[in-house]
């Protein structure tokens, strides 16, 4: 996969009011669906976020969840590994946090960091981070296995986007909090992280994990992606309110 040949400002023919009407029903659509994955007790669901600085992850998070209810989902977000993680398999800090049966859980970057920031910044040798593409479809494999289901999405933006945002963060008093100089370090990589993300597009894209790429300098066709995928994705699991106790049937409260 080469993700030169996405563009990520395509929105498919469609119109930002026509979108922006609609997203109010999807989200409330993905927020029954999360009560019923809750009530089927069959499955987990886990989001994968990935994407540069500014690719909206927060702001997905914030917007395509809004009407899911925070009982049964929580978002974990992965920054900078500490000692005790980086003393573990590279693998361990995120299936610590994987979701049981019935939740929901955003990963707020992932474990395909270890294929991202660590290889493009050199922080583990080419034979570490070679081995890992492997381990992941492992990974996958197991909690797919075992009822989780699993979906992937890259926040994909374009560089002049990505600019005007970090940009945006200098200039406005309200982001400037979010700004970090480490972001523009990675920019000067911009290269090197849209080949890695290819080769993990590439290497890591299984059926039972797939991978979607979302045109992102949008926000309101980023939203509408992946609610849409999302909602395709539960209504194809055949979701149902368990069986109860025939004795319940009829009886009366007094
Ligand atoms: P943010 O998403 O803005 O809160 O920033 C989190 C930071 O943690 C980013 O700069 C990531 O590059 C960094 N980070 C996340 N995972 C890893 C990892 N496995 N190794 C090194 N840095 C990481
Ligand atoms: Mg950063």
């Amino acid at each position: 996969v080469d993700l030169s040949d996405f563009d990520p400002g395509y929105t498919g023919g469609l119109g930002k009011k026509e979108v922006e009407e609609r997203l109010p029903d999807l989200t409330r659509r993905l927020g029954e669906l999360q009560y019923l994955l809750y009530a089927d007790q069959r499955y987990g669901l886990l989001v994968v976020l990935q994407g540069l600085d500014a690719s909206g992850k927060d702001s997905t998070i914030r917007r395509v969840f809004a009407d899911v209810g925070p009982v049964g989902c929580s978002v974990v977000s992965f920054g900078v590994p500490t000692p005790e993680e980086l003393s573990h398999d590279f693998l361990w800090r995120y299936h610590q946090r994987t979701p049981a049966r019935r939740r929901v859980v955003i990963f707020n970057r992932s474990h395909y960091e270890a294929v991202l920031v660590e290889r493009v910044q050199e922080l583990v040798p080419r034979e570490t981070w070679e081995r890992r593409y492997h381990h992941i479809n492992e990974f996958e494999d197991l909690l797919a296995a075992e009822g989780t289901v699993l979906m992937k999405f890259l926040l994909h933006i374009s560089k002049e986007e990505q600019r005007r945002r970090l940009q945006e963060r200098i200039d406005d008093p309200r982001k400037r909090w979010k700004y970090n100089p480490g972001d523009l370090e990675d920019r000067k990589r911009w290269d090197d992280y849209q080949a890695a993300f290819g080769e993990m597009l590439t290497r890591c894209n299984m059926p039972t994990a797939p991978w979607h790429v979302v045109p992102a300098d949008r926000r309101w066709y980023r939203d509408f992606v992946i609610l849409e995928a999302l909602i395709g994705r539960l209504e194809g699991l055949g979701l149902r309110f368990p069986d109860c106790d025939p004795a319940i049937e009829g009886a009366r409260v007094e």
